[in-house]
């Protein structure tokens, strides 16, 4: 069977010139993922292009919770807040590999956006609405209970707390076994293929588009009966494309940024939600490996879509909100190890703040027949590609009234994940023989899991790898990440290192340090796989860089301030 692999894009951009879809998705984040994945299913031909890598946009740079959004309980979006809850079990039933569950602690505290009593309904709300097993809902701790389960927050304020379940994910990885999973049952997706213009019939419809590789600057033209626009914060861009562009409703983009600093600096025994003292806001601070994350902002972008920073406004904002509720760790700018920044595609609402505009995605039709899809969440992205593909549906059969009777209703609650166990006991099991079968590699335990909890049951793959590369690569360490490289070359479609550290492996934002040492053996290997030559193995190392100084761009801003 032929593999994700980056060495076969020619044939995959072969068979996007030369055959006809009913379905061409794009845009390759999680919106256009979970479309190609539902109308595959559904026995659709579909191809999906996603104009650098897929998950490059906003669905590598959320804060990665698969979660019901316990704030929009607060903006009385009951039927946004019942459907992400109730999609949190789907999706982590489909992929146990890349979303856990994860408790979550609320403090209560003096002059709080919720009392005790809110709280109290407020998380029972959260859990009835999202239908919580009863093991899992929501428990009301006291002050003394709070302060055990966390013992950084300040006290002097706490009054009480709420502990609640939510999941923890990584988003870019569930983007892209959603795409490898589609691509497993037939979808051709190709990431670097940006779509520039349209074409269209005799009828005015939308038949096409035309493409242009932006890896060999090549142009093509793709056919498809159907053409879905899901590309998030550039939805508007490819909207006015087509006759009539924007009308209606636009897009509103907002500006979301996260902090990493060392677990070491902010050593929380679990994640937790809290009140911003300087607004009415809330943000997160989670736990992950040798790290703690926080965030989010959330602030109207006007600026350039392609490179939304963290300012040092932004990372000062979330350090005085977290050094506010946790005193006694006193962070520092110096602290940060990087950051990330992701914009919120919106539905823009006359007259509202950032954070009252509606997390809600629409569908809107274009002149020609482009079916676009904007707003909704992550956690969200099964339903909406659901609503997605319905709405292609009729459109094909609006054109072709006898065609299309065997394509079958959505069935992706039930379509498990590439990589994915079917129970948590399964995978336990794997962790444990896994780690038995390991030793002659010297891989340990605690390596096999980070593992599973990145490709699943494909960790087997990259265990095969490893051992096929001993005893030529002597250092355990260099020797699994050359097997993760190989991987993710020949099973991801990664064509080059920034690929490779922010979108299949995260460890740009989660270890920057650790990578500072290893990028250019990395860049070296990925060389030896696409026998780059010198110059262009320069050239990514390069773009590598440029990454590796953009996720703290914000410490020059700030020799700026200060001088
Ligand atoms: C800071 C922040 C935190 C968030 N946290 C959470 C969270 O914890 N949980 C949650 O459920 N949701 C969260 N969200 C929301 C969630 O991340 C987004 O709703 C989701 O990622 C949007 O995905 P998308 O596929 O629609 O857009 P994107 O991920 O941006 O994908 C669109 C893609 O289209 C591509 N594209 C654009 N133009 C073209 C073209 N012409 N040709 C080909 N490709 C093109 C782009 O390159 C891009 O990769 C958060 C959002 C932000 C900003």
């Amino acid at each position: 069977m032929q593999t994700f692999s980056a060495l076969s894009r020619g044939q995959f951009l072969e068979r996007l010139e030369s055959e006809e879809y009913d379905l061409l998705v794009i845009g390759g984040g999680i919106t256009g993922a979970g479309i190609a994945l539902d109308a595959v299913s559904r026995g659709l031909k579909v191809a999906l292009v996603e104009k650098k890598d897929f998950s490059w946009g906003t669905s590598s740079r959320s804060t990665k919770l698969i979660h019901g959004g316990l704030r929009y309980l607060k903006q009385f979006e009951i039927a946004l807040v019942r459907e992400v809850g109730l999609e949190r079990a789907i999706v982590y039933n489909n992929a146990r590999h890349i979303v856990r569950p994860e408790k979550m602690l609320l403090p209560i505290v003096r002059n709080g956006s919720l009392g005790k009593n809110m709280s109290s309904l407020g998380l029972w709300v959260y859990d009835y609405l999202a239908g919580v097993k009863k093991e899992e809902r929501r428990r009301m701790l006291t002050k003394e209970q709070t302060a055990d389960s966390e013992p950084l927050l300040r006290q002097d304020i706490l009054k009480g707390g709420g502990m609640y379940f939510e999941y923890r994910s990584d988003d870019a990885r569930l983007t892209i076994e959603n795409i490898k999973t589609a691509f497993s049952k037939g979808a051709n997706c190709l990431n670097y293929v940006e779509a520039t213009q349209f074409i269209i019939d005799d009828n005015d419809r939308i038949c096409g588009a035309r493409l242009l590789d932006n890896q060999s600057g090549r142009e093509m033209v793709v056919k498809a009966k159907v053409v879905i626009n899901a590309t998030g914060p550039w939805v508007d861009q490819l909207r006015k494309k087509e006759k009539g562009g924007v009308q209606g409703k636009r897009l509103h983009l907002t500006k979301g940024v996260h902090v990493v600093v060392p677990k070491n600096r902010l050593p929380l025994k679990q994640s937790a939600y809290f009140d911003v003292e300087a607004d009415e806001r809330m943000v997160f601070a989670i736990p992950r490996g040798n790290v703690t994350y926080i965030g989010t902002t959330d602030t109207n972008y006007k600026g350039e879509t392609s490179r939304p920073v963290a300012t040092y406004e932004d990372v000062k904002y979330i350090l005085s909100a977290t050094n506010a509720m946790f005193p006694g760790q006193d962070l520092d700018i110096t602290d940060v190890i990087s950051t990330w920044a992701g914009l919120r595609p919106l539905i823009h609402e006359d007259g509202k703040d950032p954070s009252e505009l509606s997390r809600k995605d629409e569908i809107f039709i274009g002149d020609n027949g482009l079916i676009s899809i904007a707003g909704g969440k992550l956690t969200g992205y099964r339903k909406m590609a659901e609503r997605t593909v319905d709405e292609a549906l009729r459109s094909l059969r609006n054109t072709n009234p006898t065609g299309y009777k065997d394509i079958k209703p959505c069935s992706t609650e039930k379509v498990q994940l590439n990589g994915n166990f079917e129970t948590e006991e399964e995978l336990e099991k794997f962790i444990i023989d896994r780690t038995g079968e390991v030793k002659q590699i010297q891989l340990t335990g605690s390596e096999v899991a980070a593992l599973v909890f990145k490709y699943g049951k494909d960790t087997d793959i990259i265990i095969e790898r490893a051992f096929a590369l001993y005893p030529m690569i002597q250092d355990p360490t260099k020797r699994i990440a050359a097997a993760e490289i190989w991987y993710s070359i020949n099973h991801e479609m990664s064509s080059n290192l920034c690929d490779y550290f922010i979108r299949r492996t995260g460890r740009l934002y989660f270890e920057r340090n650790s990578i500072l040492n290893t990028y250019d053996w990395v860049g070296e290997r990925m060389a030896n796989i696409f026998g780059w030559n010198q110059k262009e193995l320069e050239n990514h190392i390069k773009e590598f860089e440029f990454e590796l100084d953009d996720v703290v761009s914000f410490k020059s801003e700030e020799k700026v301030s200060v001088a």
